[in-house]
């Protein structure tokens, strides 16, 4: 059984101030759930998330890692800091950082490849953009991009890696996938990481959507048998909405 996962996308939003506040708030207001809630949050957020996250079944996380080990990397931040900061997660690989910052595939994999050295859960982001879905590429576009990206990252189990597809006209724009078209998505998902990996490794790895999800669509995704949660932008924002979200996760 594969225990559905909600984890916030905050991007570029909340002051380390804000952030203490805000998961304070959380833990007071959390009902029991059977979902795993998670936070990817700016690296000025994660001292507050260690202090006030770790140990309470909060998952928390960053949205970026250096693919270097450690260095003259001015900025960077290394997956031996993460680690040290309690993160369980990371993002990498985000359509953002692939349009914005010139991702590649390779890039991907290699920072993949360090989260994992680091006892970090990747959460890897593929999906195509609206031109490979109107040419009718869509799955083509998205298995390359896992593929790329998962070149040479061997997770060993499959509670090591999390994939989000994340179709990039989905991302921030109120469009969403309906829940035939990202079930459709994620079941080629899974069978190309069962030939990659294998049946078993396959049936363990959560799945995430990502594109838009927001309480009155996340229900109808999360029930379907290969959507095993969210990564979600704008809806995790706000508490009351996070919460509906892990209620819809039930
Ligand atoms: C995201 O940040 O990964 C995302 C899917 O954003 P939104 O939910 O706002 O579309």
């Amino acid at each position: 059984m594969r225990r559905t996962l909600v984890a916030g996308n905050w991007k570029m939003h909340k002051t380390p101030t804000e952030a203490k506040a805000w998961f304070q708030e959380l833990l007071r207001r959390m009902p029991p759930v059977s979902a795993e809630p998670a936070l990817m949050v700016p690296f000025t957020a994660l001292a507050a998330a260690q202090e006030i996250l770790a140990g309470t079944g909060v998952a928390y996380g960053a949205q970026d890692v250096s693919a270097h080990l450690e260095g003259a990397y001015t900025g960077e931040v290394s997956a031996r800091m993460l680690e040290d900061l309690g993160c369980t997660y990371t993002i990498v690989g985000h359509s953002e950082r692939r349009q914005y910052h010139g991702e590649s595939d390779t890039l991907v994999a290699q920072k993949a490849k360090r989260l994992l050295e680091h006892s970090i859960t990747p959460i890897l982001c593929v999906g195509e953009p609206i031109a490979a879905r109107e040419a009718g590429n869509a799955v083509a576009y998205t298995l390359s991009q896992l593929e790329g990206s998962l070149e040479g990252v061997e997770p060993g189990s499959p509670d090591r890696l999390v994939i989000a597809y994340e179709p990039v006209w989905a991302i921030g724009t109120g469009k969403t996938a309906t829940p035939q078209d990202a079930e459709a998505m994620h079941g080629e998902i899974r069978s190309w990481l069962a030939g990659r990996y294998s049946p078993g490794f396959a049936e363990g790895v959560r799945v995430l959507y990502g594109g838009s999800v927001k309480p009155d669509n996340a229900a109808a995704l999360f029930r379907q048998p290969n959507i095993d949660g969210g990564l979600v932008g704008g809806a995790s924002l706000q508490l009351d909405d996070y919460l509906k979200l892990l209620e819809a996760a039930r």
